[in-house]
């Protein structure tokens, strides 16, 4: 059984899948595949371990239907087209959880360094503009007590909170389609509707997954219902917002601040106006960026991947239907 590795994981976890007894093909280090590249890679091997970047489209399925599972090492599957591998009777897997904390992490550092405007006054070190600290310019605001609302209170989003409420006494607020009792007893968060969360919040931080439905919902029309002191923090997916009406916002005063670990498009551009704004920082996409993160990501991808070579369910499935396909 061969397995076709798109982008480096930890060599321990290569090492892992040869002792399972895969056939390994490693692409070369930072390679970024086209999707052309990518299906031809895949027509002679039976899996795929996948990170994002290259979209794995109908069209790739569609060319690559003879594959037994994909195995991606990310929780966010935007950049797959589940439904075409259903029809292929693909299993395609996620790495959930295991990056809840690392993220969550970013999404604090982003909340902090926004409200200090630590980006911003580091840059002007940077450039040789030491300005100090002056009585009234440039001050940052506290995040003791304030209000955090989560747009998309699920795992990342209760990491998030937990953090915010014991670190900074914060009171919790959320939207989600659904109610999540368990984030209600644990961090005393309040269910609110989607315009309370914009109009109460003092910092919004997103956790939703990208789909049409959350695509492009924080616009100029969300903006303009935020408190003109508000932080908007975005560590999901950088079309949940959409970056102009983000931009004038910031510039008309709308909001206060925003802090982004994801972007559209990815990468920004260096001459984005975004990253000239003192209450602003961007960081490029590192959400599970630790070397205990990304172990535990690619040990579980290949504990998908083992599972399903010996014929047995994905333990991360996210198409469960495939198997009741086959
Ligand atoms: P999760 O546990 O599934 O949480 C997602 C939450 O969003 C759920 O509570 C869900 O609740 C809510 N939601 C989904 N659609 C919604 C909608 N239309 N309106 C309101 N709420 C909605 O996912 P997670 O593990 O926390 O991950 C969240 C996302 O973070 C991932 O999808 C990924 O894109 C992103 N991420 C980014 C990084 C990074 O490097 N920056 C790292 C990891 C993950 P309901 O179903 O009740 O609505």
């Amino acid at each position: 059984m061969k397995v076709l590795i798109s982008r480096n994981i930890p060599d321990t976890t290569a090492v892992r899948l040869v002792e399972e007894g895969f056939d390994v093909i490693t692409a070369e280090k930072g390679k970024i595949w086209t999707s052309e590249e990518l299906i031809n890679a895949c027509q002679n091997v039976d899996f795929l371990l996948h990170r994002g970047g290259t979209v794995l489209d109908a069209n790739f399925f569609l060319h690559c239907s003879h594959l037994k599972g994909v195995a991606l090492t990310s929780v966010g599957y935007n950049h797959v087209d589940v439904a075409a591998a259903t029809k292929a009777c693909i299993p395609v897997s996620n790495t959930p959880d295991v990056l809840s904390d690392a993220t969550a992490d970013i999404a604090l550092l982003l909340m902090l360094t926004v409200s200090r405007k630590a980006f911003f006054r580091a840059n002007q070190v940077l450039r040789g503009e030491w300005k100090g600290s002056g009585a009234t310019e440039d001050l940052g605001v506290e995040l003791y007590r304030k209000t955090l609302g989560i747009f998309g209170l699920g795992r990342i989003g209760l990491a998030l909170a937990r953090r915010a409420k014991v670190i900074y006494g914060m009171e919790i607020i959320y939207y989600n389609r659904h109610r999540n009792v368990e984030a209600e007893r644990e961090v005393d968060a309040v269910y609110v509707s989607f315009d309370e969360l914009l109009e109460r919040s003092d910092v919004i931080s997103i956790h939703t997954n990208l789909s049409p439905e959350t695509e492009d919902r924080f616009n100029a029309a969300a903006f303009r219902k935020m408190k003109k002191s508000a932080i908007f923090i975005n560590t999901a997916r950088g079309k949940i917002h959409n970056e102009v009406d983000l931009t004038e916002a910031l510039a008309s005063g709308d909001i206060w601040g925003a802090g982004l670990d994801v972007t559209n498009p990815e990468p920004m551009l260096p001459d984005n106006p975004l990253l000239n704004m003192p209450n602003v920082c961007v960081l490029p996409h590192i959400g599970s960026a630790t070397m205990e993160t990304r172990t535990k990501m690619a040990v579980m991808a290949a504990n998908n991947l083992v599972a399903a070579k010996n014929g047995k369910r994905m333990p991360q499935v996210v198409n469960a239907e495939v198997y009741k396909m086959k």
